[in-house]
């Protein structure tokens, strides 16, 4: 119906909650935590029938003493409980386990400090008109690894040669960007400020200018940092550069701790400093990707009610995902061309 002729898509992720309430995901720290609280209830109901020990026996007392026994009782059943979950979450490949929807998973959300139990709904969505091109329900929380999953996704769903796609900086991986960008998907994101120099006090890696021709790097000093060896971490080839002036250099407390000041450049760093490139030629792209995504996040989420989803386990939860989805487009559609031309368009 020509409504997804702009091959540009807005890539993000949001929480949806899961039928699994918070009480019902364990994971270490959380048992950790309650066997805490278990404990100190506890040695609150030992000091209390200690303090009855004392004093005059009376028929008040007795019963008192019964109740907290019959407490102490319910605490170490408590506490058995917790120890079986434990051996349970311990074994498990992700070290937590969901009680009620088994598939579920305690993830943060973009709040500070929150969380929920539930899934990570991953769209892509089109610019222009807002219609979810493609999406994937998973159950891990971080959005590191989804980039060129949705965005190549996306362009299989458009049938297009080149995609353009802007995301949030959560989505910033260097491997993923590189895969993007070598099948044709051009990606604007901004990269965390994760530079602990940085944070600090003392000079960032992006104070530092790569010098292509000459393969050096020039530091807020002036001086070259000439590429001096190169190795292997994480499956990343990384080349190191650095300068003997640092040791004579009048900045040197505003850059660096150590000895002279290294810096590590990626075999394909270029990927990455030409997304940086794009997103300082067009401030506006974050702008959009907001726009693009909360639209249908916003009135999906509306629709479906304070807890999400209504079905249990991964396969189900896609499959009402999917519905959802699907109702969202078709809504979506009949507001831009309305009811006629949607119906021909079925019909044919
Ligand atoms: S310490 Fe070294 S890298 Fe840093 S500004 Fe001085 S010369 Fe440049």
């Amino acid at each position: 119906m020509g409504l997804l002729l702009k091959a540009s898509v807005a890539i993000d992720g949001s929480k949806f909650k899961a039928v699994n309430n918070r009480d019902k995901n364990f994971t270490s720290a959380k048992i950790e935590r309650r066997r805490k609280q278990l404990e100190e209830s506890v040695s609150r109901y030992l000091s209390q029938l200690d303090t009855a020990d004392l004093q005059d026996p009376s028929e008040t007392l007795a019963l008192k003493k019964v109740r907290i026994k019959e407490k102490l009782e319910k605490l170490k059943s408590e506490m058995a409980k917790l120890d079986a979950i434990e051996k349970q979450v311990l074994a498990s490949p992700d070290q937590q386990i969901s009680l009620t929807d088994p598939d579920s998973r305690s993830m943060a959300t973009s709040g500070r400090g929150s969380g929920v139990v539930g899934y990570n709904v991953q769209v892509a969505v089109d610019t222009e008109n807002h219609l979810i091109v493609t999406h994937e329900v998973t159950n891990v929380g971080s959005d590191r690894a989804q980039l060129a999953n949705s965005a190549q996704a996306a362009k299989a769903a458009l049938d297009v040669e080149k995609l353009e796609a802007v995301a949030d900086r959560g989505y910033f991986n260097g491997v993923e960007i590189l895969a993007c960008e070598q099948v044709g998907i051009t990606v604007t994101l901004p990269k965390p400020m994760t530079s602990s120099a940085k944070s600090e006090g003392r000079f960032g890696k992006q104070d530092f200018v790569y010098l292509a021709d000459e393969n050096v790097y020039r530091c807020p000093a002036g001086e070259k940092l000439k590429y001096r060896y190169t190795n292997e971490e994480h499956g990343q080839t990384l080349h190191r550069y650095w300068t003997d002036a640092c040791r004579t250099c009048p900045l040197k407390a505003q850059c660096t701790t150590g000895r002279e000041r290294r810096i590590t450049r990626w075999e394909h760093e270029e990927v990455v400093e030409a997304v940086q490139e794009r997103l300082d030629k067009n401030p506006e792209a974050m702008r959009t990707r907001r726009e693009t995504v909360e639209h249908p996040f916003g009135t999906m989420k509306m629709r479906m009610g304070a807890t999400h989803f209504l079905m249990k386990t991964l396969p189900k939860v896609a499959t009402e995902m999917a519905l959802h989805v699907l109702a969202y487009n078709l809504t979506r559609v009949l507001n831009i061309v309305g009811v006629k031309p949607i119906m021909a368009a079925v019909r044919a």
